[in-house]
């Protein structure tokens, strides 16, 4: 499948973030820059499978492209390479950027959505009333569960850095060019589990574009990483969701003893 002019710019855009200079153009080929097996962009979980592996001899005479998560990545690189960042609209409202926060080799990442505005003011993740929330199912459940777990031993970061205007869901463009950013957190730490938070964090991760009430409480996978659904904290805090709170707790459990016992 040819890429649009829409998927070279943003692939372009991309590699260029990641250093790479020359881009070659196969010759006679009706495949517009591919020197591989061209991944999907959209989702973090397309690319759950490394697409730029070497190619076999004989199947491209193009020089091989780098993986998307270059080796020995670090967050601290990553962070790096995000610098200033303008590649979507989305940096026009921010303060700041909310990278992520905790242990950089936890076994447990959580994904949530996209900062709020106390996130955004602070450039932490989950700070606010829906962090408190999550901050409290985490520790309350690993407790009670006997696991001896803080925040502080996860990590917690978003699909998207910056936040939405008036906390509007990412536009799938948007997830698309941060999700090369989530894609290296996720390879850099590695851990034994994702809990993705919410319908947008599962599709996100996982590419299935289920409702997050059929999700959730299911195992689904990001690469070779087991990855929990469960429901985004900020739901949890409606009134006429209490019942969906003690699903939540049950998911959390599930992922805690699969991680920590
Ligand atoms: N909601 C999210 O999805 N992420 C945050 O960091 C805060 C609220």
């Amino acid at each position: 499948m040819p890429m649009d002019a829409d998927e070279i710019r943003r692939r372009l855009e991309f590699y260029q973030d990641l250093g790479i200079k020359d881009i070659y153009k196969r010759e006679g080929g009706t495949d517009a820059f591919v020197c591989q097996p061209a991944p999907p962009v959209p989702t973090v979980s397309a690319l759950g499978s490394n697409p730029s592996k070497p190619a076999s001899a004989g199947e491209s005479a193009c020089p091989a492209l780098p993986p998307l998560a270059p080796d020995n990545d670090t967050l601290f690189q990553i962070l790096t390479d995000i610098g200033d960042c303008r590649r979507c609209r989305l940096h026009e409202g921010r303060n700041k950027i909310v990278f992520g926060v905790g242990n950089e080799h936890a076994p447990l990442v959580f994904v949530g959505e996209g900062p709020g505005a106390d996130e955004d003011e602070q450039g932490i993740p989950f700070v606010g009333r829906a962090g408190q929330l999550l901050t409290q199912m985490i520790e309350g459940t690993a407790k009670k569960e006997g696991i001896p777990l803080q925040r502080a031993d996860v990590y917690i970061c978003n699909v998207v850095k910056c936040r939405p205007p008036g906390n509007r869901t990412p536009e799938p463009d948007e997830m698309e060019i941060c999700g090369q950013f989530l894609y290296r957190q996720l390879s850099a730490i590695h851990p034994k589990a994702i809990c993705a938070l919410g319908g947008t964090a599962a599709r996100a991760v996982t590419g299935h574009k289920e409702g997050v009430t059929k999700m959730r409480g299911r195992w689904f996978q990001w690469k070779d990483i087991p990855v929990m659904v469960t429901y985004h904290p900020s739901y949890l805090l409606r009134p006429y969701n209490q019942d969906a709170k003690k699903e939540a707790w049950e998911d959390l459990k599930k992922v805690l003893h699969f991680v920590y016992d």
